[in-house]
């Protein structure tokens, strides 16, 4: 697709809905992906209100340009080429209170964020949260969990705006939450908000559950390099991370990018990767575990944008 950044009328009107300074021409998106790939974004806009969502996508659908939304970028790739049209990202969107036991959070906070202000309330539930480095917009895409626990257990509902522009309100059932999908995808929503439902617990108890599982995680993951966590969904009857550590995978290398010495199951950009060296060792990987086990590793991780 050809780019847009040089789109004036597009431009003017983006900026006419939010204002210049949130909306960022020919934008590099390794700035603003967890991964620290990506190419560049024709315009990258980032709205202030749910108004300014529904406006752009209304604008998206009005001049069929395509559209693209990023989170905190901790579950995607985004190729060398970046992404044609708008890419939006709802950072700015990241209050999180308490009403009663419930937690209500904007899709742009970071979900680890929503799970420390529990625990200044004295509310038990997203512990398991306490060390997933997305937003709350991407934990509701992909049901998101560890440790026991997913969004499934705690969202009662959720504020969307739809592919049209409408805002709706959702109960959870309605989003088809299962293991890491959702069926946002499909429907093609944008979370705006989530309401979880939590329980009164002691402060002392939530934090204790809160260390171990930090504890476990800065134990086990490579959190040192940037990197899109687990790359592969768990096979049935296998662990991901397993099958590569037996296939002798650890610490192979394509250019800057590496299976992880510390967790096989994670490939870190540990030296400049680009994203096509990062797409080629997971390749790669997928290749030798299904040679050597017949096993295939589907990916958890999204691909998205343009080669170079
Ligand atoms: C070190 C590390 C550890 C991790 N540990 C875990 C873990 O324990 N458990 C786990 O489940 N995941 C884990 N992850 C993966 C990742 O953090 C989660 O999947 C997270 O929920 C992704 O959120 P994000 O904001 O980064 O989404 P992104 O990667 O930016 O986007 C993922 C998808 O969500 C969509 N999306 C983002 N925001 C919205 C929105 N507001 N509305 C609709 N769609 C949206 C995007 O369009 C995209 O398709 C880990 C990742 C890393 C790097």
């Amino acid at each position: 697709m050809i780019g847009l950044a040089n789109n004036h009328h597009i431009y003017d009107k983006l900026i006419n809905i939010t204002a210049a300074e949130h909306v960022l021409v020919n934008e590099q998106l390794k700035d603003h992906t967890y991964t620290h790939l990506g190419g560049m974004a024709d315009f990258y806009v980032t709205p202030e209100s749910y108004e300014q969502v529904q406006e752009i996508v209304k604008l998206a659908n009005e001049e069929k340009i395509a559209f693209t939304l990023l989170g905190n970028g901790s579950n995607l790739i985004v190729k060398d080429g970046g992404i044609r049209g708008i890419v939006m990202n709802l950072q700015k969107l990241n209050e999180v209170k308490i009403e009663d036991n419930h937690l209500i959070a904007q899709s742009g906070a970071r979900i680890i964020n929503a799970s420390r202000e529990a625990l200044r309330a004295n509310l038990s539930g997203l512990e398991f949260a306490c060390g997933i480095p997305g937003s709350v917009g991407g934990a509701l895409f992909m049901n998101a969990g560890a440790y026991g626990g997913e969004i499934k257990d705690v969202l009662v509902s959720t504020l969307v705006v739809n592919r049209e522009g409408d805002l709706l309100t959702l109960t959870a059932e309605e989003l088809d939450l299962a293991y890491r999908t959702s069926n946002i995808p499909d429907k093609g929503y944008i979370v705006l908000e989530a309401n979880f439902a939590l329980k009164e617990a002691q402060y002392e108890a939530i934090k204790e559950v809160m260390d171990n599982l930090t504890y476990k995680r800065e134990s086990k993951q490579p959190l040192e390099y940037p990197s899109c966590g687990s790359v592969f969904k768990r096979p049935p009857g296998y662990f991901a991370g397993k099958l590569i550590q037996d296939s002798d995978l650890q610490g192979k290398q394509i250019g800057g990018a590496q299976v992880s010495l510390k967790h096989a199951g994670f490939i870190v950009n540990k030296d400049n990767a680009t994203a096509k060296e990062y797409i080629n060792l997971i390749q790669y990987v997928q290749a030798t575990v299904k040679e050597k086990f017949g096993v295939e590793l589907e990916r958890e991780v999204k691909i998205i944008g343009e080669d170079l």
